[in-house]
């Protein structure tokens, strides 16, 4: 698959789901992928890309800047709280949000740096014990709690358990989204970005379709 190629099928599923062309953001997951693989895709004109530790974008980040205008970086994986301003500096979205306590920390930060970036807050909408986010019994307080802080909430993330129909859980992601009035839906994968933007995807995160499978070497 090429950029190209994930972005028609981007465009057809929009069409099939009736929705704007154009709608759907495309995230370029270019966590652990090679800078040339990176570069390539630059160079063919993409420039928003996710990637999900701060220290692996902090290295990889500022010299593609110094190249290219106009990047938008995405940070989707989890964040400690101590790395919180150095994300600040790095990204222009953080779709981790994940407990309270970060989001106390992203508020402090925003009043003391006159900025934010946009948010997603993560719903652990399988419940696995060992995945990051808040139960959906607990996402309205949550919801609510960071309305209150004036964070910049523009909607809800989730990553389904491997295992299961991913279907159920966009679904149950944007069941919560709409009784809470959020309208971004950070949903869908390589494996499952059209049934995402069936159910209402705003922004896919697409890796390994893009850039090939990762090599963790
Ligand atoms: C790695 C990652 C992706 C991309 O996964 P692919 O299957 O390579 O498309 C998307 N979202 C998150 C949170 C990730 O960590």
């Amino acid at each position: 698959m090429s950029l190209n190629d994930i972005q028609s099928r981007i465009r057809k599923a929009e069409a099939k789901a009736g929705r704007t062309s154009g709608d759907v953001t495309l995230i370029a997951v270019s966590k652990v992928q090679p800078n040339q693989r990176v570069e390539e895709v630059l160079t063919q004109g993409h420039r928003i890309f996710g990637e999900n530790r701060v220290q692996e974008a902090a290295g990889k980040w500022p010299g593609f800047r110094e190249q290219f205008d106009g990047i938008e970086l995405h940070l989707i994986g989890p964040l400690q709280t101590n790395k919180a301003r150095q994300a600040f500096e790095l990204f222009q979205s953080i779709h981790s949000v994940d407990r309270p306590k970060l989001a106390t920390t992203i508020a402090r930060l925003a009043q003391e740096m006159g900025h934010c970036p946009d948010l997603f807050l993560q719903i652990n909408t399988g419940e696995e014990p060992q995945k990051a986010g808040v139960l959906p019994r607990d996402s309205d307080t949550f919801i609510n709690d960071c309305k209150a802080l004036d964070l910049p909430v523009r909607g809800l993330m989730c990553i389904p358990p491997a295992d299961e129909e991913p279907s159920l859980h966009f679904a149950l992601l944007a069941k919560i989204a709409k009784r809470n009035g959020l309208s971004g839906l950070s949903i869908g994968m390589s494996g499952d970005f059209e049934t995402a933007i069936a159910l209402g995807a705003t922004h896919v995160r697409v890796g390994s379709a893009i850039f090939g499978a990762r090599d963790y070497g």
